[in-house]
């Protein structure tokens, strides 16, 4: 049986970055990286939309999430100058386009993915796909891990087995047991960056519709808005603010209301005279034509009926409270959250591997000495627009050179 050095378990973004950050550190290890599914990055080839956005531009606190307060420390020593410098020692170019948001140059995560996969290559990384890692054991010093094939012993063990979101793609919970088999705690986990279900009954009319607004989500006492195309659909909204703004939730659709501004260009006021200009010249004098050249003319009807019209009222007699209930609608068109689409649904796991039992500049568990983890499992989730592969990037990289450092011989 081979004795491994390192044992990455999980061929995701954040275990091709360790094993070779691993590799690189030390090139005379054994490096092997378990990976349940028939092939390594499947959920890496898949990220935005196809083209993978890789970092953003603004890599800061204000984007992450976690129950550690001081959990951007574990940013410190590999963090967006570095992802540029090892993508494109690999290279990967890259283009910045709108939020800061980075892709790589030839727009295709696939080639992404080669470039690691190339690297994992060339640096002799082991690589063993369709291979599931059961059971973690530790002895003597060593860790036995026992996947559906085989055995394997080896000396450090990075668990880069990624989060519960997106099962088709390799989601799972393996990584958070194979953690708390050795005292890790984990927060409640809930799906992150993905479509809301609302009340369907003032947006039955819309469906299939997409159209560029501001959302603002309000929860309890907090709130913020995004701008974006939204999409209505048979369950609630999708669509980029609606992904991002669903961080907010935490999975759960208590005292959250959306509101919608569908033409956030226009100021209230603006709305109302506008409006007040075409009552006399509206086709047929209904209100059902109202908003012909100015709104989606399903959006439109939506907002008459909310406002407690009806499409065949006269248009020509709306008074100056109608106008208004009317402009209100258009402006802040409430909609009420009943629950988030789920893991199988979501881009990424809200919670995870509480942070503080690991240090902060090795990624190694406190708890058992050779153990380290990174990526998605832990508990750290950012915003949508780069900041979830950052931190792939980021705690891989870590983990994978500080479990090559670890190595005595
Ligand atoms: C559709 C989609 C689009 C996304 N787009 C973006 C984007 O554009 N930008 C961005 O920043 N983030 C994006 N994300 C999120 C990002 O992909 C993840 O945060 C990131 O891949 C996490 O990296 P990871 O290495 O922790 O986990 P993963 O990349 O999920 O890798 C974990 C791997 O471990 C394997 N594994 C699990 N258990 C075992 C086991 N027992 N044995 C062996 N192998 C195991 C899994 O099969 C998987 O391949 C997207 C996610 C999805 C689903």
């Amino acid at each position: 049986m081979t004795v491994y050095d390192v044992c990455i378990i999980g061929g995701g973004a954040s275990g091709l970055i360790a094993a070779i950050s691993a590799k690189r550190t030390r090139p005379d290890l054994k490096v092997i990286v378990i990976e349940k599914n028939d092939r390594v990055g499947k959920k890496l080839i898949n990220t935005g939309n196809g083209r993978c956005n890789i970092t953003n531009a603004d890599i800061s606190a204000d984007h992450y999430y976690s129950s550690d307060n001081a959990f951007f420390d574990y940013f410190d020593g590999f963090s967006l100058n570095d992802t540029k410098d090892f993508f494109e020692s690999i290279g990967v170019l890259f283009k910045e386009e709108e939020k800061g948001k980075i892709y790589p140059y030839s727009l295709q995560a696939s080639s992404v993915l080669d470039a690691l996969r190339y690297e994992c290559e060339r640096l002799l990384v082991d690589i063993h796909c369709s291979e599931k890692v059961e059971k973690l054991d530790k002895s003597n010093d060593k860790f036995q891990v026992a996947t559906n094939l085989s055995s394997y012993t080896s000396q450090t063990v990075i668990i880069a087995a990624g989060g519960a979101a997106s099962d088709k793609l390799g989601g799972c919970r393996d990584g958070y047991n194979l953690l708390k088999q050795y005292g890790h705690t984990c927060t409640p986990l809930y799906p992150c960056i993905t479509a809301v279900k609302t009340e369907l009954n003032l947006i039955k009319a819309l469906k299939g519709i997409k159209t560029d607004a501001i959302l603002t989500l309000k929860v309890g006492n907090s709130r913020k808005s995004d701008f974006g195309e939204i999409l209505f659909t048979e369950y609630g909204i999708s669509g980029p603010p609606v992904l991002q703004l669903s961080q907010m939730l935490k999975g759960r659709a208590d005292n959250a209301l959306f509101s919608i501004d569908f033409m956030p260009e226009y100021d209230f006021e603006s709305i109302v005279s506008m409006i007040k200009k075409r009552l006399n010249s509206v086709y047929e004098d209904k209100l059902e034509n109202l908003f012909i050249g100015m709104l989606n003319k399903r959006i439109g009807q939506t907002i008459i009926k909310s406002a407690g019209l009806q499409l065949s009222d006269s248009a020509s007699n709306l008074n100056e409270k109608e106008i208004r209930g009317i402009v209100s609608k258009i402006k802040k068109f409430p909609l009420e959250v009943t629950g988030v689409r789920g893991f199988e649904y979501a881009q990424v796991t809200g919670g995870g591997i509480e942070l503080n039992r690991f240090n902060h500049e090795t990624m190694q568990s406190n708890l058992c000495k050779g153990l380290f983890a990174c990526g998605e499992v832990l508990d750290m989730t950012g915003d949508c627009g780069g900041f979830n592969l950052q931190w792939a990037w980021t705690s891989g990289y870590k983990a994978g050179l500080s479990a090559a450092r670890s190595i005595k011989r």
